[in-house]
């Protein structure tokens, strides 16, 4: 089953040249009638083309985007902290008791509570104004409704950046690692979680990957946003992909093997990359 995406209304687009490299050269890679992806010619990097204005991108973020969010809230928390779990990061406490966290893209902010359980100072942003309020009503944690850009905050304010599955939302992925760079303490790390178009299931279903939908403005593999984030200052800590096959997409007696070896390989169908500043 496909993730969720928004059904795009009258949307007007443009065409846009390759983030990782600026070629306007590229090949049709996977086409429906809810997107077209192209691949780079020179760097491999593949995206939408042409993409929606950012004016009328950000109404998909709105109330079915939050019923989606609530909805799988608990569901998307066991995935975060199974994330962060693999790379010893799911219990991390604040040395000497102090430290910022910030989640970007943290829909209704669980994951912030969960860390301002364990010491944290917490900050969210999320696009989704609806996700942005719940968060604050329900477990009073401050979420800035907007853009990463938008929320302007002030540079080396955090010692830990989480974004999960966000990075292949946003129009200009290079903008938002370089934002996340400024914002992040000296020696500081950031987590970033992304579908992984490299992995086995992407290979397997092409334009019927349950990642390739009409939110998904950038699909990134493992080498093109290892060299996104090198290229921007980072040094890459840790690399982890997992997800052989999608549940229900084969019998145990396949998937868990498939699932394993994905895994050891690095051809999962979702990545995490922990970087530092
Ligand atoms: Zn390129």
């Amino acid at each position: 089953m496909k993730t969720f995406s928004t059904v795009p209304g009258k949307e007007r687009s443009r065409d846009v040249a390759c983030n990782l490299c600026l070629s306007n050269h590229y090949k049709t890679l996977l086409r429906s009638a809810d997107f077209l992806f192209v691949k780079c010619s020179s760097c491999g990097l593949i995206y939408q083309n042409p993409q929606p204005f950012f004016a009328d991108l950000k109404e998909r973020y709105t109330t079915d985007y939050f019923k989606y969010e609530f909805n799988n809230e608990e569901n998307f928390f066991g995935l975060m902290k199974l994330g962060l779990k693999d790379i010893g990061m799911d219990q991390l406490k604040p040395e000497n008791g102090r430290g910022c966290f910030l989640d970007i893209g943290c829909a209704t902010g669980k994951l912030m509570e969960d860390m301002r359980g364990r010491g944290w100072q917490v900050q969210g942003v999320d696009l989704c104004r609806k996700s942005a309020e719940y968060g604050w009503k329900k477990r009073k944690v401050r979420i800035f409704a907007g853009t990463l850009e938008q929320a302007a905050f002030q540079s080396g304010s955090f010692n830990i950046i989480h974004s999960s599955h966000l990075i292949e939302h946003v129009p200009d992925p290079r903008a938002f690692i370089r934002e996340i760079k400024r914002i992040l303490l000296p020696g500081g790390q950031a987590i970033i979680t992304t579908p992984n178009i490299s992995g086995f299931q992407a290979r397997l279903f092409r334009k019927k990957w349950r990642s390739a939908i009409g939110d998904h403005l950038t699909l990134f593999s493992v080498s093109t946003l290892k060299r996104l984030l090198r290229e921007e200052g980072f040094k890459v800590l840790k690399i982890r992909t997992w997800g052989g096959l999608a549940a229900g997409t084969a019998p145990l007696i396949i998937k868990k093997p498939a699932d394993y070896l994905a895994k050891k390989f690095g051809f999962g169908d979702v990545m995490l990359f922990l970087v530092e500043k």
